[in-house]
């Protein structure tokens, strides 16, 4: 491992004229006709010739706007000298799956926005990408370090298989106590298996990632519902001595407009499961794959709506469109993953909100009246808040409908655990520095403690709580 570059060892100049490596990726016209991930890999030259750009910043802007703080100077420059594994190492330090951040992380606003280029007009620095190249050159070659600590003779329950829950098992684990994650799917990687499409990013990422922290001696219990099956007290009872509660925000928000039980109408999650994940790791109430017609409109605006209308065009669909409240403006998803929407020649409906769903005679949906919008004042989230115009109704037709508009958390755990406080409709209260709950022993993280967000929160969350855990356990008899 190469020590930090003296100030002296950069030509600041030079390395800003060097030219920027785009990151290959696959045609529209060839990617709308399979699941693949759009993004195809950087080889080792390119890699190391884009590392080479990073003028290691004093002050390192990237380091902070990154969630996880990963040493990313410290990494491009190993990888500049074409120590790819140890660059793997310093983003390790910091992150449980760099694979996943590396393809699905907003880049654009976090390390990448803060990009001395973009400041100057040119293209950043492709942290990103580079951070995937590293972490999956790692899992091909050596592999990832699967060093545990001595066992310590405590035991942990981990509740979710998802970013934040395979965070806290694996870095339980390393710390030398045994872990059992129960999720209630039939397999593990939470919304990075059963949502985020394969396109960006492929499920072999995941088997990997879960197949690691298997390595690192995790057990998993799938298809057990915590408050459902057995409860937090009956993990007690059975001797674990702290549990992590990972479970997300899984329920989906309802359009409180009528016509939504037509047939032809999806939910996005058992959509984007139907579409996207192998049929025998689907439970058996999402077996069948969706039946997609002609023209599909999805409702809503955020990540889950650009990858239910990318999915759409990727089943066959002909006329795909989006149909967004508000303007594009005030879009919540990726603006990457937008302009790949619309390079797949996906639509949108501006300050459009739909009012009803009309059926044919066979009980299909087949139209969809929507109204108009503007934008008026800010409401709480600060975006302009959309207002009805008057009279301006019309009727679209459909074929397909997907239902994309947020998601809450599930009150199940407040509701059958006691002691623990939540609010907010079920959001599971935590001291924001541990993820400690009211509730003696329980910890908490991810969407379940902060509402739909994204990734690296659930594994920024995780670290933290893994660390107060490991302290708690190590404290008890
Ligand atoms: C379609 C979609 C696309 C997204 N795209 C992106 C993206 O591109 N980039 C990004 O950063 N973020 C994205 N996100 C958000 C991101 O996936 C989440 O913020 C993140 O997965 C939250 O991690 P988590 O571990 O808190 O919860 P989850 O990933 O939701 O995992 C929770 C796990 O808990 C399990 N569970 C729930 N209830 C119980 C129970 N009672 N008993 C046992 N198990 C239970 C669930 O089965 C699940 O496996 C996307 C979200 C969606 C829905």
């Amino acid at each position: 491992m190469l020590p930090k570059p003296h100030a002296k060892e950069i030509d600041r100049k030079a390395r800003m004229a060097l030219p920027h490596q785009p990151v290959p990726k696959q045609d529209p016209s060839a990617r709308i006709h399979n699941f693949d991930e759009v993004y195809l890999h950087y080889d080792l030259e390119s890699a190391t010739a884009e590392a080479k750009r990073c003028i290691q910043c004093p002050g390192a802007p990237c380091v902070k706007a990154c969630p996880l703080h990963n040493d990313i100077p410290l990494a491009l420059w190993q990888l500049e000298h074409g120590l790819v594994e140890e660059a793997a190492a310093v983003l390790r330090e910091t992150s449980t799956m760099s694979e996943v951040c590396g393809r699905v992380c907003p880049q654009v606003i976090q390390c990448e926005g803060a990009c001395i280029y973009v400041k100057k007009g040119k293209p950043a620095v492709a942290i990103g990408r580079l951070e995937a190249f590293v972490a999956d050159y790692q899992t091909t070659h050596s592999g990832r370090d699967t060093t545990t600590a001595a066992a310590t003779g405590h035991r942990a329950a981990v509740v979710g298989a998802g970013p934040a829950g395979l965070t806290v098992a694996q870095l339980l684990a390393k710390r030398g106590h045994s872990v059992t994650v129960f999720d209630v799917w039939p397999s593990g990687g939470g919304i990075l298996r059963y949502g985020i499409p394969q396109f960006k990013m492929s499920h072999k990422v995941v088997e990997d990632l879960v197949g690691y922290t298997k390595k690192l001696g995790v057990e998993f219990v799938y298809d057990t519902k915590v408050g459902g099956d057995l409860t937090v007290d009956d993990l007690f009872k059975q001797g674990y001595e702290a549990v992590f509660l990972g479970v997300g925000a899984g329920v989906a928000a309802d359009p409180k407009i009528t016509g939504t039980d037509l047939k032809g109408i999806y939910n996005a999650t058992p959509f984007l499961i139907r579409a996207n994940v192998a049929e025998e790791l689907r439970p058996p109430e999402l077996k069948a794959p969706p039946e997609i017609g002609d023209r599909v409109v999805v409702i809503g605006g955020g990540d889950t709506a650009i990858d239910c209308l990318r999915t759409s065009v990727r089943l066959g669909a002909k006329e795909v469109t989006c149909v967004y409240r508000r303007t594009e403006a005030e879009m919540p998803g990726n603006e990457k993953d937008r302009a790949l929407a619309k390079e797949e020649d996906v639509k949108f409906e501006w300050l459009t909100q739909p009012i009803r769903f009309i059926g044919d005679d066979n009980g299909n949906v087949s139209a969809m009246e929507c109204r108009r919008m503007e934008l008026g004042e800010p409401d709480e989230s600060g975006r302009r808040r959309p207002v009805p115009i008057e009279g301006s109704e019309f009727t679209m037709s459909v074929d397909t409908v997907i239902l994309a508009l947020g998601y809450w958390p599930d009150p199940l755990m407040g509701e059958t655990t006691p002691g623990l406080d939540t609010h907010d409709w079920g959001l599971i209260s935590v001291d924001e520095e541990t993820g400690r709950t009211s509730r003696e022993g329980v910890y908490a993280g991810g969407d379940d403690v902060v509402g739909p967000s994204l990734v690296v929160t659930a594994v920024a969350h995780g670290r933290q709580a893994a660390e107060a855990m490991h302290e708690y356990l190590m404290q008890q008899e």
